[in-house]
């Protein structure tokens, strides 16, 4: 008896629990942003799953996984009411997006009805903390304070929260953090990229779609709920503005809708007045941060706004001492110690903690709904304005991707890009795809499809490069190597609308000159089957062939990685990885030992500053073993590995380590130029190759090589590929072309019975150059 009146009792009392909504406190161990605490991911992910159980304002799914295989959230908060009609609601999100279903007249009930849908993604960038701590914070204290702005966001909004766009992230960062709490090392980054493959460049893939994260965000949620406002929140140095919003600085890339760049005006500038009102100071506007680059700004060529915030970091949650006098007097666009009309209240400096990050974050979350939430109605009506005005688009009428192409293999991969993109892609009678300009998202298409002209814009006039935040060059055709034609006129039916399931098929392809066979090369090579290749058209076979064939060897790679970590390292990986071939880390110890040419055939270094494949970490920065780069013993190391017959493989900047260390008869034409006589921000550049090298096998005579930060070569070796005399510049921006004019990009160096392979480019850039992927591979297997 006493026994059951006990059970009854609990029952009752895990009722009454289930029915509060839990504290992050409670769950966590500790309150939200107290000094020294970050947070682990399975706690954030069960924390939001408790939410849900207790109350009716939050719906949480689970909509992907990450590289490293742990679960992707995205909490849907708005009224309950709304909750329960969310398909309901991302109807009339797929009708208002597309003005071709969905006439003027049809779209005015649409509009009262819907609501604006608002996503807010967190911690992108893992070493940026504090909004995955705010996300927790403000999902709470929306679906548990009662507060008239509150009310108004649930009403009118949807929030799609995302705690985290990266928490492969938050591990590798909180792991860190929590091993050298209390060391000279705490509150460093972590010696290793934080996402698997890409680290911080996890923001530049919002066209190419590589990791499995950007795919779940782009196929679960921007392409599923169109939503009217993307919220990207991210964290600047410690010694900028305490925070920064919208608006953007010039360039805005010409494709973007107006109506898109005033809205993300209008809502950052609102975002400001909150801010300020609520007695932040340091606020900026329209600075450091341009609009160019659709790898980070997707959902702007897809109709909705991309808002920013920018906050001054601790470091990671230990708190910081900044003194005014070390604020940054030359941001772009402002001087941190100066009132001005776009950072009318400077920080006097003083303390800066993880803390006053959330702080400042929780009153921007707030104001980017409220806001959203208040021009609910305007915003819709101006969305389904400019899916209206994109359909209408006229010039060009059409992109035409003609059926003959060198690679059809790269030409497939593009289409399947594009399409992965909701670009819609159609083939005509006589086989050549064609892309529609009268289309919902035109303007996306166009952007990738076009050469892009950047303003050539300067600090003052005459005066030295303003630089862009990224790279300035997104050329699709010219990166795949497809020839595509512009259209001005209508382009002759019938039309048939084209599927393109997501870079899939091409796994199993054989098709000679097609980069996709390296699949099967590798394969083929895993199972110990011979490999034979022409040595005239590169095309590969199996088993013996007859004249001009040859057997190629599976070749045993190493591909160094720095303890400083180099994205490229990581997007090298991911490369090797989706092409089949087997590869080994090589680090620092391993290469000094010496020996190389017993275990490998091919040593890579991707791109990465000499200094750092030098000299590694100062010993002050890091606990002793991750300290220290290849020195002397490990020049020693690789001159013996390429006299001994090796292979060394270098990739851009690290081209000029190789230069230095192994002692090359090859020079940088451009060592201490200042940008303002050469500039290549990240561009696409002509080159000619010499097609009787084997590195060039599969390619055509003239290609786009990716530049940014690139040597370029005057040498006695023999060019593989060279710069024209003029017209370098493909695509993006280019200073001073006649100091590379003629010279070398490509060279391969002789080094006793070994060679040297210097890389004057990115041949694999951010997964993106499918094109010239296959210059390294001929590279590794020749
Ligand atoms: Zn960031």
């Amino acid at each position: 008896m006493k026994w059951g009146r006990a059970a009854a009792s609990l029952f009752v009392l895990s009722t009454v629990a289930a029915a509060a909504v839990p504290d992050p406190a409670s769950h966590f161990g500790h309150p939200i942003g107290v000094d020294k605490q970050l947070l682990q991911w399975d706690k954030v992910v069960s924390y939001f799953n408790l939410l849900a159980k207790s109350s009716d304002k939050i719906q949480v799914r689970e909509i992907g996984k990450t590289a490293e295989g742990r679960p992707m959230i995205a909490a849907f908060i708005a009224a309950p009411e709304t909750l329960h009609n969310l398909d309901h609601y991302r109807d009339i999100q797929r009708r208002l997006a597309d003005p071709r279903i969905t006439t003027a007249e049809n779209a005015e009930p649409l509009i009262a009805e819907g609501k604006n849908v608002v996503l807010l993604t967190c911690s992108i960038h893992a070493t940026e903390v504090a909004s995955t701590h705010s996300a927790v914070e403000f999902a709470y204290r929306i679906l548990t304070e009662d507060k008239p702005r509150f009310r108004t966001i649930l009403q009118n909004d949807i929030l799609i929260l995302v705690p985290s766009l990266n928490p492969d992230g938050v591990d590798i960062v909180t792991r860190w953090y929590q091993r050298t709490l209390g060391t000279s090392y705490e509150g460093t980054s972590p010696p290793e990229l934080w996402q698997k493959y890409v680290g911080h460049d996890n923001n530049r893939d919002w066209y190419i779609f590589t990791q499995p994260e950007t795919r779940a965000v782009i196929s679960e949620l921007q392409n599923a709920w169109h939503p009217q406002i993307v919220y990207d929140v991210h964290q600047q140095g410690a010694y900028s503005s305490r925070i920064f919003v919208p608006p953007w600085m010039d360039p805005i890339e010409p494709n973007i809708d107006a109506v898109v760049a005033q809205e993300q005006n209008m809502i950052g500038t609102s975002m400001a007045v909150d801010l300020t009102a609520a007695g932040q100071k340091g606020v900026s506007i329209h600075s450091s941060y341009d609009f160019w680059s659709p790898a980070r700004h997707y959902q702007s060529f897809h109709a909705g706004l991309r808002i920013l915030t920018e906050s001054a970091s601790a470091r990671l949650a230990s708190p910081i001492n900044v003194k005014f006098a070390d604020l940054d007097r030359e941001a772009l666009g402002y001087d941190a110690q100066q009132r001005s009309w776009n950072f009318l209240e400077p920080w006097p400096g003083g303390t800066w903690r993880i803390r006053d990050i959330i702080d400042e974050q929780l009153i921007a979350f707030e104001s980017c709904l409220y806001n959203a939430a208040i021009h609910r109605e305007d915003m819709l009506r101006n969305f389904y304005g400019i899916g209206r005005r994109a359909i209408a688009r006229s010039a060009p009428w059409a992109v035409v991707i003609p059926a003959t192409q060198r690679d059809p293999g790269a030409t497939r991969r593009m289409l399947e890009t594009l399409a992965f993109g909701a670009v819609e892609i159609d083939r005509v009678p006589d086989g050549s795809h064609v892309i529609r300009m009268q289309q919902p998202y035109s303007s996306y298409a166009k952007a990738l499809l076009e050469r892009q002209q950047y303003p050539d814009m300067r600090m003052y006039p005459g005066g030295p490069p303003k630089r862009p935040y990224d790279v300035t060059a997104h050329t699709l055709p010219l990166l795949f190597g497809v020839e595509v034609r512009v259209s001005d006129g209508p382009v002759t039916g019938p039309f048939t609308r084209e599927e393109f399931p997501f870079w899939a098929a091409a796994k199993n392809s054989y098709s000679a000159s097609d980069t996709d066979t390296w699949f099967t090369v590798n394969r083929l090579w895993r199972s110990n089957r011979a490999v034979w290749r022409h040595e005239g058209t590169g095309d590969f076979a199996e088993g013996a062939q007859g004249a001009g064939w040859k057997q190629i060897t599976r070749p045993r790679i190493g591909l160094y990685k720095s303890w400083t970590p180099a994205m490229d390292e990581g997007w090298t990986r991911w490369l090797l990885e989706q092409f089949g071939f087997e590869y080994t880390s090589l680090r620092n110890a391993e290469v000094n030992a010496g020996n190389l040419r017993s275990k490998y055939d091919v040593i890579v270094f991707p791109d990465q500053p000499a200094a750092e494949i030098r000299n590694g970490y100062a010993a002050a920065r890091m606990p002793a073993e991750f300290t220290g780069g290849l020195g002397t013993p490990g020049a020693a190391a690789l001159k013996q590995f390429a006299e001994a017959g090796g292979k060394l493989v270098f990739l851009n900047r690290s081209c000029v380590y190789a230069i230095a260390a192994l002692g090359l008869s090859a020079k940088n034409v451009l060592t201490g130029v200042s940008n303002r006589d050469f500039y290549s921000p990240g561009s696409l550049l002509n080159v000619k190759l010499d097609l009787k090298n084997p590195l060039t096998r599969g390619l055509p005579e003239n290609i786009a090589i990716w530049s940014e930060a690139s040597p370029a070569f005057e040498a006695d070796a023999h060019a593989v590929a060279s710069y024209p005399e003029s017209g370098v510049l493909a695509s993006g921006w280019l200073l001073g072309e006649k100091l590379i004019a003629k010279r070398s990009a490509l060279l391969n160096v002789k080094v006793g019975s070994g060679q040297v392979i210097l890389f004057g480019f990115r041949p694999q850039y951010r997964g993106q150059s499918y094109q010239s992927f296959k210059m390294l591979f001929n590279a590794l297997a020749m």
